[in-house]
């Protein structure tokens, strides 16, 4: 006979009670102490799996058995994003309040389709998204939808886009009809390509635009692809403008950029998955300017608004168009509601949706304007002191600019070749996210290697930056 419980029904509350009371006190203690961590999971691949066993359980299992297996195989296989020295990618946080409104959401388990599904969570996601609205300083008129990411969201800009380019679309397809055309320039997000892709316009539907010497797009460059593919009968469907790109952070310049494409009759669409928060901090709102001419604006609160993963605000000037991309109403789901509040059904291509404005709320309600400015501010500032730090020390230099909390630099000691400095980066690199106490990724600018180091934890202290730039001095001496 297999050992274990054979289960009928769920849980009982009071066992589920001093479970939650558990899991409640490890969350408390490795929010507290995930500095001490490793932050890369010092793991390699196939170990995790190896200590699982290959099928699932016959009979229920004691459910401290689960929660210890949790802590000892599936925690060492974690790269700890909540760590305070995590700098790769976007460095990204949850937070207190929306890991709170992550765990009430999953208690409730609704499925916010159609308003009556859900009533609370369909409202909830029109105020919190209006008061994110209001916070960046986005006009009144614009509506925010949540989806899971930005590649969600701009896939579904790039549909509402298509919708508009080609009215005849819903009905016939892109079939036999002219070719069209999305650009963004070329340090923009994959996830743009993708949608392109997606929607039907091919690798030859997708235009990249070059960039200035800060990484931005050339307003002249778009003009002139603009006209050329006019000329060639080719209809331009969306201009993509990027407000913090994801190698350098660059700002394309969206005021110069939407006038052009409005001239085009093309759709602008903004990604400002990163930067957008930002628009909070007074300081740092000019470097969007423009961004309100925008037909639509993606702001991701899970990347730079301590918000847990996954949260993306879709913001679109005239909903209606992605009512009209995607809104087929089967009979089961028709009700006497239809048409008298949202349902969220009709904005996107998933049905069921999770309730994921109950932790933004629990974010901008906990932490308000003044907390959100501060946070960000602070994060600004240390990138901007670690570039002052790279900038002031012998063979070590920024490879870009620095609008917001990223810095792009590089070990390139007098002496050394380009190719050798690349393998040099790659080394220091390699040698430091070894030791587990940061993290760094790089990326490539005109071909070098670049690392990067990304601020945007909620955790992070000048500390955690001032040992990092320790810990690449060092590895930067010893891989000389
Ligand atoms: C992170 C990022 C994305 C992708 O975001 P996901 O939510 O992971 O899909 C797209 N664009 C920009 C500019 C980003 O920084």
């Amino acid at each position: 006979m297999t050992p274990g419980t054979r289960r009928a029904g769920d849980m009982p509350p009071e066992e589920f009670r001093r479970l939650a009371h558990e899991a409640a006190d490890w969350m408390a203690d490795y929010l507290g102490g995930v500095g001490s961590l490793p932050v890369l999971a010092q793991v390699q691949p196939g170990d995790v799996k190896r200590r699982l066993p290959a099928g699932p359980p016959e009979r229920g299992e004691d459910p401290e058995l689960i929660l210890a297996d949790f802590r000892d195989i599936v925690i060492p296989g974690i790269t700890h994003w909540n760590h305070p020295a995590f700098f790769g990618y976007f460095s990204i946080s949850g937070s207190g309040p929306g890991i709170l409104g992550e765990m009430l959401a999953a208690a409730l388990n609704v499925n916010a389709m159609v308003w009556r599904s859900s009533p609370a969570a369909t409202e909830l996601e029109e105020v919190a998204t209006d008061w994110l609205r209001q916070l960046v300083g986005l006009p009144a008129g614009f509506e925010g939808i949540i989806n899971d990411t930005a590649s969600s969201s701009v896939l579904y800009a790039l549909a509402a886009a298509r919708e508009v380019a080609y009215p005849e679309v819903h009905r016939n397809g892109l079939f036999g009809l002219p070719r069209g055309r999305v650009y963004a320039s070329e340090h923009a997000h994959s996830s743009i390509e993708k949608g392109a892709l997606t929607l039907g316009f091919g690798q030859e539907g997708f235009r990249t635009i070059p960039t200035d010497d800060a990484f931005r797009m050339r307003p002249d460059a778009l003009r002139a692809a603009l006209e050329e593919d006019r000329a060639a009968g080719i209809r331009p469907v969306a201009v993509v403008a990027t407000t913090g790109t994801t190698s350098t952070t660059s700002v394309d310049p969206v005021d110069a950029i939407g006038p052009i494409t409005r001239e085009f009759g093309a759709w602008l669409h903004v990604d400002a998955a990163y930067g957008g928060p930002t628009a909070i901090v007074p300081e740092l709102r000019p470097l969007l300017a423009g961004w309100e001419e925008a037909d639509s604006v993606v702001v991701n609160p899970h990347k730079w608004l301590f918000t847990p993963v996954d949260c993306s605000v879709l913001y679109c000037r005239r909903p209606q168009d992605l009512v009209r991309a995607f809104s087929i109403v089967p009979e089961y789901l028709r009700s006497a509601d239809t048409g008298k509040a949202r349902d969220l059904m009709d904005y996107g291509v998933a049905l069921g949706r999770r309730f994921r404005s109950l932790k933004l709320w629990f974010v901008l309600r906990y932490f308000g304007r003044d907390g959100i400015v501060a946070n960000l501010r602070e994060h600004v500032r240390l990138a901007r002191a670690f570039a002052g730090w790279v900038e002031a020390t012998e063979g070590w230099e920024l490879a870009a600019p620095v609008p917001y909390a990223v810095v792009c630099f590089r070990f390139a000691p007098a002496g050394i070749g380009t190719e050798q400095a690349d393998a040099l980066n790659q080394r220091i690199l390699d040698r430091v996210n070894a030791g587990g106490e940061a993290f760094l990724t790089h990326t490539r600018l005109r071909g070098r290697v670049v690392l990067r180091l990304a601020v945007g934890n909620v955790k992070t202290t000048e500390a955690h930056v001032a040992r990092a730039w320790e810990l690449l001095r060092e590895a930067g001496r010893a891989e000389l």
